[in-house]
């Protein structure tokens, strides 16, 4: 099923791995060790594709959060590593039904799962799961990434920033079109500003943001796997309007939800949890 994953050399040493066209997972290697940011679906074999990119290096797997498209291969791995906030649902079985959904809702139009049968998909967790506070650092050898906890897309969202090469990973907090903060796993919204806020205090550190999904076609003609630094900013004053009442959002296609588009991607949110008092 490796035909599914399409790779995208962005460095000398870091990869993009495009899996199905749905979702974005990266290849950071250092001199010892190499990163793999998410996981996906699930349905590439993450193992031999890291071994044909660097040889020789041990693997570290860290999930940006504890969404299924994000990590349903970790079952292909010892441990992984996870945001603490997110570490407590990051051991759960995808069962028949969610299965099923997912195959409807992601991959069963996708011209690069066909000939894919649901059969031969098996979703799961690792057996070993390592929660990961803000600051701690990954060490790659001659590279270092520093964990930041981000609340908002879902409590425990992290994002990582190798300040050195000014490198930001940044899982589903920011996108090209609006990012759900609206669901049950998300914080409130006034705390996914905070977090918004936090990382835009850092874009003249930031050279290049690496997102956990992408199009090729999106309205900016950047690559599928990049997002320029002023998204930081853009992320962050649009949340802060929205929170500070400036902009109220059109109604969502998911009930109950709003949406505010900015001039790069959007926020969809739940209204009754803004954060902040009326
Ligand atoms: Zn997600």
């Amino acid at each position: 099923m490796d035909n599914l994953a399409k790779v995208y050399p962005i460095h000398d040493n870091l990869w993009a791995i495009d899996e199905a066209g749905k979702t974005l997972m990266y290849l950071y290697a250092g001199e010892k060790r190499v990163l793999l940011v998410d996981t996906g679906f699930g349905l590439t074999d993450l193992k031999a594709l890291a071994a044909s990119l660097c040889p020789g290096k041990e693997i570290i797997v860290v999930n940006t959060h504890a969404h299924g498209d994000h990590n349903s291969g970790n079952n292909q791995f010892d441990t992984v590593y996870v945001g603490r906030m997110d570490e407590p649902f990051s051991y759960r079985q995808m069962d028949e039904e969610g299965i099923r959904d997912f195959w409807e809702g992601f991959l069963q139009d996708n011209p690069r799962t066909q000939g894919v049968r649901i059969e031969d998909w098996h979703p799961g967790p690792s057996r070993q799961v390592i929660p990961l506070t803000d600051g701690d650092t990954l060490d790659l050898g001659g590279i270092t990434l520093e964990v930041l906890e981000t609340p908002g897309h879902t409590i425990g969202s992290i994002c990582l920033l190798d300040r050195t090469n000014g490198y930001l990973f940044t899982g589903d907090l920011m996108l090209t079109w609006e990012v759900w903060g609206q669901l049950e796993s998300s914080s409130a919204l006034k705390v996914y500003a905070d977090s918004l806020q936090r990382l835009a205090s850092l874009q003249d550190q930031v050279t290049e943001i690496f997102p956990a999904h992408g199009v090729p076609d999106n309205p900016f003609g950047w690559p599928l796997y990049h997002l320029p630094p002023r998204t930081l900013t853009v992320y962050a004053q649009g949340t802060q309007r929205i929170v500070d009442g400036k902009d109220v959002g059109k109604p969502y296609r998911h009930p109950g939800s709003l949406y505010v588009l900015f001039e790069i991607g959007g926020m969809a949110y739940d209204p009754k949890r803004i954060g902040v008092e009326k």
